[in-house]
């Protein structure tokens, strides 16, 4: 199983990073050592002192495909759910400003939080698009969204992606985190939810 993840892809948060909007989309990899155990809590590791949360809509990938067209590409997923892409934002920026990979910013152990709740895309109506999301820290609400904010489409994403590398079944696209994105501490509560249920529950330790 990989994870796949999309960035830039909502117009606010490139601009709260100081990026610009990509013309086709952008995305990497996390192992699946990355995924968090649920239940589990996020330990910050020790070698980061900025690690951001980024909440983000989850695609699940139910068939093999390869170079699929966007026309057929709500074939090649069956369910969403809500996860966050824990991102070491001070170790992005390192290598960003050399032109390295952003695998040690975005691939360690835990940096990928994924709801157990799948959600059968056939159980909503045609317009999930419009299903808002959000995320809250300490019951504070510090990220929101939906579908419909996206740059590029779950279907585009699904046609970029597959031009380069085979989508398998039970493979998990992470689809781009909306503004707000912002620091965790040692304490912390986050929570995210989806169509106003709770999708997940994460408790943050610090060193
Ligand atoms: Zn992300």
């Amino acid at each position: 199983m990989k994870v796949i993840c999309i960035g830039r892809n909502y117009a606010e948060h490139a601009k709260e990073l100081g990026n610009k909007v990509p013309a086709e989309p952008l995305f990497f990899l996390k192992p699946d050592s990355s995924v968090l155990a649920h239940r589990h809590p996020f330990y910050i590791p020790s070698w980061t002192n900025d690690v951001q949360h980024e909440v983000e809509l989850l695609i699940r990938i139910c068939r093999n495909g390869k170079s699929i067209q966007p026309e057929f590409a709500h074939r090649y997923f069956d369910a969403l759910s809500l996860g966050i892409d824990f991102t070491a934002r001070d170790v992005q920026a390192v290598a960003k400003a050399n032109g390295h990979p952003w695998e040690k910013a975005k691939a360690f152990d835990g940096s990928a939080v994924i709801s157990k709740q799948w959600i059968l895309i056939d159980s909503l109506d045609s317009q999930w698009e419009s299903i808002p999301f959000r995320l809250e820290k300490n019951g504070e609400v510090v990220q929101s969204g939906k579908a419909d904010d996206m740059v590029h489409h779950v279907h585009h994403l699904i046609a970029h992606v597959s031009k380069f590398m085979t989508l398998k079944m039970g493979d998990v696209l992470f689809t781009g985190t909306p503004a707000g994105v912002g620091k965790i501490s040692d304490g912390d509560l986050l929570e995210g939810f989806f169509n106003g249920s709770s999708m997940f529950r994460v408790n943050v330790h610090g060193e």
